[in-house]
């Protein structure tokens, strides 16, 4: 299969989830395959500042507050609980390490070659890596995305007063009281954390609401559990000004519409914005190849640029930026490099927040089912009523089904639930075979499972749940 004109058939940017396992996957079906990566280490944002170490502290941080109140209505008293927070982080440490190594394993049973470096066009088939001219048939741009700044509020992580998600995730000690700059996931996973390991913490969202994207339903239920949670929400609210004064951070803050500013002094803030498309310093002028308004590379149903041989996936490309989107364009767009017909259903493609209770969707949320015009009709069965989750202790949440009012299939599924990012799994395959939601409801579910819940909200989109 290769072609000897060139030193690779194909070259991946980026080592992230859409890049690593589009070499993997490139390299499987016979192509001589590099992937260049300037970090230090493989897996992208994703196994080194984001995923990864942001679950291994959300998973530690919940075992501290089980231990340090939760357990004892189970009869297991702990007397002194601690915090050992170096501990904490070594172990998040490990996880990291063990996960970017087992890429780097991958890369040499796969036989991919890493390139060490940063990685420039100079035409359509060749970039330099580290003043090395190479040479590809395609090549892929898979190099991902960075933290949006905040003009005003300037992240220096290396200082932890303001941070960005990489900071928040390595803080030296537990801030008395931190500020979030944005209610979307990465201020609510990170937030929880700190919350949970005793900072006082105060969220400020530009928008009405939390969790930008999620069914409505739920975005309320999410302001109601983060209060009582301890969290102080201050929402339509933005922040215009950081000064730092000391091992002090004030913040000026206004009413999203206008209005009077105020002032709230912290110890840490974190800025979760959102994040943007990774492309500076990567030559794409070189070979003609123009962004679009949010500065994302756009590409085809197949993940093909403008450009003859170029290839886009992942966070630098339009779409949700989720590691399991990049990783399943990653397959797609090396199957179609390859010959084959590699696709991804955008439309069915889960997000979870992992917080404690998880947040987790798949298709479209009841506003989206509105805007587009389609008649619906819903099932919604709370984790109250859920055996499992009942006896778990664990009542907040709810599942609800969102189908076609005329055909019955299920157009979108939203949960609030302890174990919601596994639930949700179920619906995304029944949405791919096209069920309806009568084919969940008769479909049996093991029990005393919190999955029940599931079927008993497809049960209510008729009308005829057992247990409420
Ligand atoms: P990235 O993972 O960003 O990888 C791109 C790689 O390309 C980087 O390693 C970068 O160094 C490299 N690169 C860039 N330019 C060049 C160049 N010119 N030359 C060489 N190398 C280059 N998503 C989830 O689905 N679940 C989660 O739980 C989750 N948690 C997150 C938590 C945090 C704190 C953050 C920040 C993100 C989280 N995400 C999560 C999002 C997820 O990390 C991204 O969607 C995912 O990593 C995108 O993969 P990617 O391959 O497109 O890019
Ligand atoms: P986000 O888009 O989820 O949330 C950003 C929030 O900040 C929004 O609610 C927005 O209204 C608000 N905001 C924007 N400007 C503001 C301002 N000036 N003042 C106050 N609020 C403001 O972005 P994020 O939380 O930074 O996460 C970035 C990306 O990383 C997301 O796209 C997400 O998909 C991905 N991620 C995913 C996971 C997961 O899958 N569990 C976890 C972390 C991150």
């Amino acid at each position: 299969m290769a072609d000897h004109k060139f030193d690779y058939d194909v070259l991946i940017i980026g080592a992230g989830p859409g890049g690593y396992v589009a070499a993997i996957r490139a390299a499987q079906l016979g192509l001589k395959t590099a992937c260049v990566e300037s970090r230090e280490t493989l897996g992208g944002t994703c196994l080194n500042v984001g995923c990864i170490p942001s679950k291994a502290l959300l998973h530690g941080s919940e075992l501290f507050d089980e231990a340090s109140g939760h357990m004892a209505k189970w009869g297991i008293k702990a007397s002194k609980v601690e915090l050992d927070l170096p501990t904490m982080m070594a172990e998040k440490t490990k996880a990291v390490g063990e996960l970017t190594g087992g890429i780097e394993f991958l890369f040499k049973k796969n036989k991919v070659d890493w390139l060490k470096g940063h990685a420039k066009f100079t035409g359509a088939n060749t970039v330099d890596v580290a003043g090395k001219a190479v040479t590809a048939k395609d090549i892929v741009i898979a190099t991902g995305s960075s933290v949006t700044p905040l003009p005003g509020v300037d992240v220096d992580n290396d200082k932890h007063l303001i941070v960005d998600s990489t900071g928040a995730l390595a803080l030296p000690k537990v801030p008395k009281k931190m500020v979030v700059i944005g209610g979307g996931v990465i201020g609510l996973e990170l937030g929880s954390v700190w919350n949970r390991l005793g900072s006082e913490v105060i969220v400020v969202e530009f928008l009405d609401q939390l969790l930008p994207g999620m069914d409505g339903d739920i975005r309320k239920e999410a302001v109601k559990i983060f209060k009582k949670q301890g969290m102080e929400l201050k929402l339509k609210t933005k922040v215009t000004g950081a000064k730092i004064k000391g091992k002090k951070v004030t913040l000026t803050v206004e009413p999203s519409a206008g209005g009077d500013a105020e002032t709230i002094e912290a110890d840490c803030v974190l800025v979760s914005i959102g994040r943007r498309p990774n492309t500076d310093g990567l030559g794409l002028d070189a070979i003609g190849l123009e962004l679009n308004k949010r500065g994302q590379i756009e590409t085809g149903h197949d993940f093909r640029t403008k450009v003859d041989g170029v290839w886009g996936i992942g966070d630098v490309v339009p779409g949700p930026m989720l590691a399991h989107k990049a990783e399943d364009e990653g397959i797609a767009v090396a199957e179609n490099i390859a010959g084959q017909t590699g696709i991804v259903n955008h439309a069915i493609i889960p997000s979870v927040v992992y917080t404690m209770p998880e947040f987790a969707g798949v298709g479209l949320t009841q506003e989206e089912a509105k805007e587009q015009g389609i008649a619906i009709k819903t099932g919604k069965f709370p984790m109250m009523a859920n055996s499992r989750a009942k006896t778990n202790r664990e009542p907040e949440g709810f599942v609800k089904i969102i189908a076609d009012a005329e055909t019955d299939k299920v157009l979108g599924a939203w949960m609030i639930a302890s174990v919601a990012g596994t639930m949700v799994a179920e619906v995304a395959i029944a949405m791919e075979f096209g069920a309806t939601s009568e084919d969940i409801a008769y479909t049996c579910h093991a029990h005393p499972t919190h999955a029940e819940a599931t079927k008993e909200a497809a049960m209510a989109v008729t009308g005829k749940p057992i247990h409420i």
